[in-house]
């Protein structure tokens, strides 16, 4: 059998490959084969039993030597501050679930030799950026709601300013359900661990847009393009506008087949696509801001 370190390794590496969670170890869980794979163990070694005596009680336990392993091995994660116990994530995300913290990122990243600059990048969930995410996404939606953030300042990357823009990220594109609001496009890269889509802000980082929910859209790179160059906008109930300067395209302009990326709209009258709860709707006053600043009519 492998070594705990092994084990609590191999399991840093597949909460990475899942996103940053997994289900609570029980018996038959799919997760408890897949690390057993990792280290080719046979099916006897697999189902070897584990006979624990409870004299009191006059009664004796059988477990799965394999499982017991592989949760010692998750524990000591836990009491490292490597992971989340089920227990702990249940009170933020209502599922029991075994969640990477920050700390227990950096070192499945580490262990999947991959550079910590990419952290911006992954949509891997931790406990720390989950209590950020639900920050932003459980705050009441405010009636008259200011999109600017003067406080802004580009200036160098701290901890929390990094953290605060994978939370802005992260929030918007799952809201969406990793979907581009436009088109409806949804893809990951072949190895699953980047999505296609990006959380856009409608008033632009540039001009002190706030990293809120209510600032976000999450959209494929083509239409993120298309909207901050102001060829679309939206109108208070989200339906698209599109620039009336398309009729001045040139007709081979904007085509990927046989349709043209911005007109395809032009025909729908249709709406973007909405996250489930009305709360997280993008606002109406980053919207007008968007309509008069950057669209072009
Ligand atoms: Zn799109």
């Amino acid at each position: 059998m492998p070594t705990r370190k092994a084990v609590e390794q191999a399991l840093l590496k597949t909460l990475f490959n899942h996103n940053g969670v997994i289900k609570e170890f029980a018996k038959g869980e799919e997760i408890v084969n897949e690390i057993a794979d990792t280290f080719d163990l046979s099916q006897k070694q697999r189902t070897i039993l584990l006979e624990r005596k409870y004299y009191k009680e006059d009664r004796i336990v059988k477990s799965p030597l394999w499982h017991r392993l592989l949760y010692r091995a998750a524990e000591s994660l836990a009491k490292n501050n490597l992971v989340s116990r089920p227990k702990s994530t249940f009170h933020l995300t209502n599922k029991k679930e075994w969640m990477l913290t920050e700390d227990g990122f950096s070192e499945a990243l580490k262990l999947s030799n991959i550079p910590e600059s990419q952290k911006e990048f992954l949509p891997t969930k931790s406990f720390e950026l989950q209590k950020y995410i639900r920050k932003i996404t459980q705050a009441t939606r405010p009636k008259n709601y200011n999109p600017f953030d003067k406080e802004k300042k580009i200036t160098k990357v701290t901890t929390e300013s990094a953290m605060r823009n994978r939370g802005f990220r992260q929030a918007v594109i799952e809201a969406y359900d990793y979907k581009c609001a436009f088109c409806g496009l949804k893809i990951n890269s072949p190895d699953t661990r980047f999505w296609e889509v990006e959380a856009a802000h409608i008033v632009p980082s540039s001009s002190m847009g706030k990293d809120d929910i209510w600032n976000g859209l999450s959209l494929c790179r083509l239409h993120h393009w298309i909207f901050d160059t102001g060829w679309f906008t939206l109108q208070n109930d989200f339906t698209i506008i599109i620039s009336t300067k398309i009729n001045s395209l040139p007709s081979k302009f904007g085509l990927m087949g046989n349709d043209n990326v911005i007109r395809i709209f032009s025909s729908r009258n249709s709406k973007i696509l909405l996250p489930n709860r009305e709360e997280i709707y993008p606002h109406q006053n980053a919207i007008a801001w968007h309509r008069e600043n950057i669209f072009s009519r």
